[in-house]
C-alpha cells in the first residue's frame, strides 16, 4: 500500500478530504475474480466507478488483461467513461446496462457505446452500426425481454448483425439458499443457447463468489467486488481499494461536562482534547453514523464525538501527538497500516456497502495511487 505521504504531490490545492485509490488493489482484485469466474470481466464502473472516480479507475480498465469491457448504468455516464478511455488510447468496449431513448442512440452509438435492449420495437429501430447486448427478464423485472419473448427480440438484432451479447442478471445471489439463482440461470441459458455467437455474461459479484464459474459464459460482471468490499463476512483475498481521509482543520480543549456538536448527544465524560475535521454528510460520510461511528487517528481508532454535521465532524484526540494538517483515515487503511473497512461504517449507519461507497460526493478528491 502506498503511503498517503507518497500521494500528496499529486493533489490539487486546497484539497480537504481525498479518497486514495489503489490501483494495485484493484488489479489484483480482478484478476481473482477473473479466475474465480473463469472468464474476463465487464467491470462495473456505473456510479463514478463506485465512486471511486472514473478518471482514477480507467486506467487500470484499460492495462488489465482480466478486463474485456466496461459497464454503466446511464448514458450520460457512457459517453463520460468514451471520452476518457479515448484519452486513454483505450480500445475496449462500453457496454450501457441501463434503458435508452431512440434520441439518445445517435450520439451513444457515434462513440462506440453497446446498449441494451429490451423489446422487439427497440431492436426494430436501432440506428444501422448499433451494437446491443440482448436483457432477458429472468426474475429480477427490471429490465429485459420476457424468456418467452426475448428469442424473437434477438434473432431481430442478429439479422442486422447488431447483436454483441445475450445476459440477464440475478435477483439474490446473495442469499445462502441458491435455489431461485441456480432457476434463473437455466432461464437464461435456454434463451442464451440460441445465440452461440454472442457474449454470453450473468454473474454479479454474489454468484462469482458463491457459484464460482458459470458453464457456457463468456464474461462475468462483479461490481463490488472489484473495488475489494464484499458485505460480511467478506472475503479475504479481496482487497479494499479506497481509503478516504481529511485533514484536521482545528484542535481545541473542552471541559468535562461540555457537549458536542448538535443536539447535544455527546457529553464529556472528561477534559477532551477535539480534532475537528472538515468532512461531514455532504461529502458522503454517513450522518446515520452519528454515535458508533470511529476514525483511525495517529495510530489509534478513536471515536467521532457528537452528531456528524454537514461539512465537519469532531474526533476525540485527547492524549495525541496530533496537529493541524494531519491526514486522519475515515475507512481504508492508514499510514501503519491498520484497518478500518468500509463494512464497518456501513453496518453503523444501517445502510449497504454499495450506497457508502456511491454516495461520496464531488468535494472528496480522488487520487490514484499505484
Ligand atoms: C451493478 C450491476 C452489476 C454488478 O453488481 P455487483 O453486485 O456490484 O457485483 C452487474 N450487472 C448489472 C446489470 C448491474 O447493474
Amino acid at each position: 500500500m502506498t503511503t498517503p505521504e507518497s500521494a500528496s504531490p499529486t493533489l490539487p490545492p486546497f484539497t480537504r478530504a481525498r479518497a486514495l485509490i489503489s490501483a494495485r488493489a484493484l488489479r489484483g482484485n480482478l484478476k481473482f475474480l477473473s479466475g474465480k469466474a473463469g472468464v474476463p470481466l465487464l467491470w462495473p464502473m456505473k456510479a463514478n466507478a463506485y465512486g471511486h472516480g472514473v478518471e482514477a479507475v480507467a486506467p487500470v480498465a484499460a492495462e488489465s488483461e482480466a478486463v474485456w469491457g466496461m459497464a454503466v448504468a446511464t448514458p450520460a455516464e457512457a459517453l463520460e467513461l468514451s471520452s476518457v478511455l479515448h484519452g486513454l488510447n483505450c480500445p475496449k468496449p462500453v457496454v450501457l446496462f441501463g434503458a435508452s431513448f431512440p434520441d439518445e442512440w445517435p450520439a451513444l452509438v457515434a462513440a462506440g457505446v453497446q446498449l441494451t435492449v429490451s423489446t422487439y420495437a427497440e431492436a426494430a429501430a436501432l440506428p444501422s452500426g448499433a451494437r446491443a447486448h440482448l436483457k432477458v427478464n429472468t426474475g429480477m423485472n427490471r429490465l429485459g425481454a420476457s424468456p418467452a419473448e426475448a428469442v424473437a427480440v434477438g434473432r431481430r438484432l442478429q439479422e442486422r448483425g447488431q447483436l454483441a451479447g445475450v445476459f440477464s442478471h440475478f435477483s439474490e445471489a446473495e442469499e445462502a439458499d441458491q435455489t431461485l439463482s441456480r432457476q434463473q440461470f437455466r432461464t437464461f441459458q435456454e434463451v442464451a443457447r440460441h445465440f452461440p455467437e454472442a457474449l454470453h455474461h450473468m454473474g454479479n459479484s454474489s454468484a462469482v463468489l458463491n457459484l464460482g464459474p458459470l458453464p457456457g459464459m463468456d464474461l462475468a460482471r462483479p461490481g463490488l467486488s472489484s473495488y475489494g468490499v464484499m458485505p460480511s463476512p467478506g472475503t479475504p483475498e479481496l482487497t479494499p481499494a479506497m481509503t478516504l481521509q481529511a485533514r484536521i482543520t482545528y484542535l481545541h480543549t473542552a471541559a468535562a461536562g461540555e457537549r458536542v456538536s448538535y443536539n447535544g448527544l455527546t457529553t464529556l465524560q472528561r477534559d477532551t482534547l477535539i480534532a475537528t475535521l472538515p468532512i461531514g454528510y455532504a461529502d458522503g460520510y454517513p450522518r446515520r453514523a452519528t454515535g458508533q461511528a470511529e476514525v483511525l487517528l495517529a495510530g489509534e481508532r478513536r471515536p467521532v464525538l457528537g452528531r456528524v454535521c454537514m461539512d465537519q465532524l469532531m474526533v476525540d484526540a485527547t492524549g495525541l501527538d496530533v496537529s493541524t494538517g494531519d491526514w486522519v483515515t475515515l475507512w481504508g487503511q492508514d499510514a501503519g497500516g491498520r484497518e478500518l473497512h468500509v463494512s464497518e461504517v456501513a453496518q453503523w449507519s444501517e445502510m449497504a456497502e454499495y450506497e457508502i461507497l456511491t454516495r461520496l460526493s464531488v468535494r472528496v478528491e480522488r487520487v490514484a495511487v499505484p
